[in-house]
This record gives structure tokens, sequence and C-alpha cells, in this order.
């Protein structure tokens, strides 16, 4: 009895992570034929403010895509699909020349020039011709350096301490903005943020969705906001969803605020039209 019960798990077992490998194929052919010149995919733009005057100063670029058989597949799944398969360097410059080309396009209609963030991934910043893609990009674009910032998470940097010291020295010589995204979820190694030429700490959501009752996350982003204004660098608290979260955090000296609280993330026409009452 007890065997068969085993034997039923097993089998059980073998079925799901036969069904987990068949979606990543699935995903990893539906990915392929996207990057051959499919429509699916898409950036949206999730706004930022300044937490002083409240005034839009950027937006982070957000890959969605949409697939006829797989529906919308999920960024963090799209994106460890494409780590494990390679795609992802294909994919991210995708992104970051869509994201690019997108923030050159919306300057000049608002007051101030508006950055806007992209998110890059382990294999990305390994890959031995990120720097001079980078450069090719912003070339091509015409989207002058500061007004590109690059979000690694700690992870990201671990993975790359020795060849991607380099690339992000480079990448902050030619004026774009490094930010340490998903702060105090990976390894606390703090040397990283002395050595490298960061600009933001972006504090997790997971710190910011119990504010403020809970006394732990208080204590969390009093310090963080601390560690990262003594570095001299700017914070930035993603997820706030509501009021009285953004007023905590502005209590507490955060610089930039992202969330539902003030928007979601939108395709690149709405975030240009948002541009004319922000
Ligand atoms: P992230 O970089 O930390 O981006 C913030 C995520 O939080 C986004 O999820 C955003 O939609 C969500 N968010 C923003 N405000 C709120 C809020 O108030 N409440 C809640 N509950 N969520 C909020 P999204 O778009 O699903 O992306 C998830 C993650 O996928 C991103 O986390 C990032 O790590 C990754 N990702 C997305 N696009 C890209 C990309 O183009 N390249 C790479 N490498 N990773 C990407
Ligand atoms: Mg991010
Ligand atoms: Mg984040
Ligand atoms: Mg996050």
């Amino acid at each position: 009895r007890a065997k068969e019960l085993g034997k039923n798990r097993c089998v059980r077992f073998d079925a799901s992570m036969n069904q987990a490998m068949v979606r990543r194929q699935a995903i990893e052919q539906a990915l392929r034929a996207e990057l051959e010149g499919g429509h699916g995919l898409a950036l949206h733009y999730q706004p930022l403010f300044s937490a002083r005057d409240n005034a839009l100063v950027g937006a982070e670029a957000l890959l969605r895509w949409t697939h006829a058989e797989l529906g919308n597949v999920s960024p963090l799944e799209a994106i460890s699909v494409a780590e494990d398969c390679g795609l992802i360097v294909p994919l991210g410059y995708w992104v970051l020349r869509t994201a690019c080309r997108d923030a050159s396009r919306w300057q000049g209609r608002h007051a101030h020039p508006l950055r806007v963030a992209v998110n890059i991934s382990a294999r990305q910043l390994g890959d031995p011709q990120f720097l001079e893609q980078v450069m090719d990009i912003l070339r091509a674009e015409k989207l002058p350096a500061d007004l590109l910032e690059i979000e690694l998470t700690e992870t990201v940097l671990m993975e790359n301490m020795e060849a991607g010291a380099y690339t992000l020295h480079r990448l902050s010589q030619l004026g774009i903005h490094l930010a340490i995204d998903d702060f105090g979820t990976g390894y606390s190694s703090l040397a990283y943020l002395r050595q490298l030429p960061m600009r933001r700490l972006k504090i997790d959501r997971s710190f910011v969705r119990d504010l403020p009752a809970q006394e732990h996350s208080r204590k969390i982003v009093t310090a963080i906001v601390a560690l990262a204004h003594g570095l001299e660098l700017e914070v930035t608290a993603e997820g706030v969803e509501t009021l009285e979260q953004a007023e905590y955090l502005v209590e507490q000296g955060c610089d930039v605020l992202q969330g539902y609280a003030f928007a979601r993330p939108m395709p690149v026409q709405q975030f240009v039209e948002l541009q004319a009452s922000h």
C-alpha cells in the first residue's frame, strides 16, 4: 500500500516535471519566433515620480508578451527561460533598443528630460559585446547616455563581479546611470556598493508592502535610506500601493516613488499622454 502510494507520488512528480519542461520548451520556441519577426513582444512603461515635488522624472521599461497559444507570459517566466536557453542576449538587446528608441522620441515634450530605466539580467552583463552594443544603441537611437539607467539586481552583480566591474565602470564613465534593483533581497555583501559606480538603490517591494504598520519593514527602510544617502546614492521605493506608504517613504527621505498608488505600467503612447498632465 505504502509502496503503491510512493509509486503514485513518483509518477505525479515526473508528470509535473515533464509538464514544466514542455512549457519551457514551448516558451523557448515561441520566443525564438518572436525575435525573428513576431509582434507579440512589447514594453510597458511605469512612471517614476520625484518624492520632493511629485514631478515626473522618468519611467521603467517592463517586458510584456502576449502569445496566441501561450497567452500572457509574465516577464519573470520569459526572462528565466531566455536566460537558460541563451535567448536573453537577443531579447535583452531588443528591450534596450526599443526602450532607448521610445525614450529618445518622448524627449522634448516635457519640462525636463525623462530618463528610461531598463532591467538587465546576468548573462547580458556577462556578454563580451554588451558595452559596445549599448554604445551602438545610444548612438543609433540618439539618446543621451545620461537618460539611460540600467537596473541590476544584487544577484546579477555577484554573478559578474570581475568581468562586470570593468563594464559597469565604462558605462558609468559614458554617463549611464546604474541602479541596484530589489535591494535587500539578494546576497548582502556591501563591498560592491563602494567598489561599483552606483547611483541608486531601489528598495524592494517586499519592504514597502507592510508599511507603515510593520516595525520590521520600517526599520529596514530607515536603514536602507541611511546607507544609500551615506554613500551619496539616491533611493527609489518600488511597489508603493497606498498614499499612506507614499507619505511614510517621503518622510523617510526616499527620492523617487514608483507604484500602483501613482501609476501602473502602460503602453508608450499612454505614457506620452501622461506627460502632458505631470
Ligand atoms: P522589477 O524590475 O523589480 O520591476 C518592478 C515590478 O513590480 C514590475 O513587475 C511592476 O509591474 C511591479 N510593480 C510596480 N509597482 C507595483 C505595485 O505598486 N504593486 C505591485 N504589486 N507590483 C508593482 P513586472 O512587470 O511583472 O516585472 C517583474 C520583473 O521581471 C521585474 O521586476 C524584472 O526583474 C523582470 N523584468 C521585467 N522586464 C524585464 C526586462 O525587460 N528585462 C529583464 N532582464 N527583466 C525584466
Ligand atoms: Mg527593475
Ligand atoms: Mg525592482
Ligand atoms: Mg522587484
